[in-house]
């Protein structure tokens, strides 16, 4: 059967030969770690711990009363240090919990696993979703408990496992499918039940025949489950386009969401998060990196405790093998530029990737040639040249009436660009503007 795709998108080289045949390994036992008290979307937590009070793996040091929030927990045993502003990877400073480690990793007595699965009502799998502070570990870091409770009126028949891992570079979840098939259709299964839904698909690129054979074996004995082979393109694993691969299905423009269409969609690294957070008891206290780029000595993927500092697991992966002039948490398309390697591995960090000046370097752009090709690329069917041409100018109302606010930022139009204009730069601009013009008249 053909291989499932959408139109629009690139073909983008895929580097994953550094790292695809690597096991996951665990990664580095830090001496100190930094909790953000935000790393996920929705209200940021509160601490819920004190400066000099001992802590355990797993005990919860920061919550929210929102309902679109996720607590933090303690990833390693020790002292807290301190509770204060620390540099974050998405940028800027957050408050966040400072944990020296005593070197024990003590996992706190409460920490049990949950009874089987079958034994788990659905309002049992939200409680246990949401006090271990589970979210989308594809990067957005949505929580997964809000994700699971649809509103009122929407019916949900599909649930998507998101394993396209459509960025270069990146490896871990195509890891965890090859390495841990049952634990990843373990978490689907209770994501589904939570969910109410009868019917799941795991969605896995063509470049990935082991993960393929793997969660079609995985899945055989689970008559409502069943496996999607999609094509290999940039941006396959966006939900949008997951779904219209798949299923055929159209999400609504903005606000409009997945469930609107009546799916579900979260990311293997999710899944297989749930099947530990059920089986161990431990919260989201790590998560599985991948770490890579031609500037790290020894690239790998790892098991990484959340807090851990950047620089910790480039040493762990025997530091650099030459200087990098770019670093970016996540892949190339959409991963965040960092300014150095002292912020921590949060819950939403997928990889960690170290370009050398080749790589990084941005060309200088030249005037648009309207070739068209950024028009083609575009999987949301904008026209990212009068997008862009728009938001230089700061005609931002003629960009809104474009559809600017439907740019997912992916990427694809500039990677695509001959010219090599900035365009999702200046469509980024244009959004941010129309985002705080609209912010002001709900006001
Ligand atoms: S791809 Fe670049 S050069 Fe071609 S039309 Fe789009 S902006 Fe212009
Ligand atoms: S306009 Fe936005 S959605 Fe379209 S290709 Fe460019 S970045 Fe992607």
């Amino acid at each position: 059967m053909a291989a499932k795709t959408f139109s629009g998108g690139v073909q983008v080289p895929h580097y994953k030969e550094l790292t695809e045949h690597l096991p996951i390994r665990e990664g580095p036992r830090p001496t100190e770690v930094v909790i953000p008290l935000s790393q996920h979307t929705g209200a940021p937590c509160e601490p819920t711990v004190r400066r000099g009070e001992r802590v355990l793996v797993g005990q919860k040091v920061g919550d929210s009363e929102a309902f679109v929030s996720a607590p933090v927990h303690a990833s390693v045993s020790g002292k807290v240090v301190a509770i204060e502003p620390r540099p974050h990877p998405l940028g800027g400073e957050v408050l966040a919990v400072v944990i020296e480690s005593d070197g024990e990793f003590a996992v706190h007595p409460e920490v049990k696993p949950l009874g089987p699965l079958e034994e788990l009502s659905p309002e049992q799998i939200k409680r246990m979703l949401r006090e271990s502070g589970m979210v989308g570990l594809g990067g957005a870091a949505f929580p997964t408990a809000v994700k699971v409770s649809p509103p009122e009126g929407k019916h949900i028949d599909v649930f998507l496992l998101n394993g396209a891992e459509c960025e270069p570079y990146l490896t871990a979840d195509h890891r965890l499918m090859v390495e841990h098939p049952e634990d990843v259709v373990l978490g689907m299964r209770a994501l589904m039940k939570a969910l109410g839904v009868g019917r799941g698909i795991v969605c896995v690129e063509d470049n990935k025949p082991d993960a393929i054979e793997a969660m079609k074996k995985a899945t055989m004995p689970h008559s409502e489950l069943e496996v999607a082979v999609c094509r290999t393109k940039y941006p396959q694993g966006s939900e949008k386009q997951l779904i219209k691969a798949v299923l055929g299905r159209e999400v609504p423009p903005p606000p409009g969401l997945p469930l609107d269409v009546g799916v579900v969609v979260n990311n293997v690294g999710t899944a297989w998060a749930v099947a530990r957070a059920l089986t161990t008891g431990l919260p989201l206290v790590e998560r599985v990196i991948t770490v890579t780029g031609p500037c790290v000595a020894q690239p790998a993927n790892l098991l990484v405790r959340i807090g851990t500092p950047f620089s910790s697991v480039v040493d762990f992966c025997g530091g650099f093998a030459s200087a990098p002039a770019k670093i970016i948490m996540g892949g190339p398309m959409m991963g965040v530029a960092q300014r150095g390697l002292e912020v921590p591995v949060i819950k939403g960090t997928s990889g960690l990737l170290l370009l050398p000046e080749e790589d990084a370097l941005a060309q200088q752009p030249q005037p648009c040639i309207r070739c068209g090709r950024c028009v083609e690329a575009c999987p949301m069917g904008l026209l990212p040249l009068l997008l862009a041409a728009y938001a230089e100018q700061g005609r931002f109302e003629e960009a809104e009436s474009l559809r600017a606010l439907n740019c997912m930022e992916c990427g694809s139009c500039s990677y695509i660009c001959p010219a090599r204009r900035p365009l999702v730069h200046a469509i980024r601009v244009a959004k941010a503007d129309i985002m705080a013009r609209l912010r002001a008249r709900r006001k």
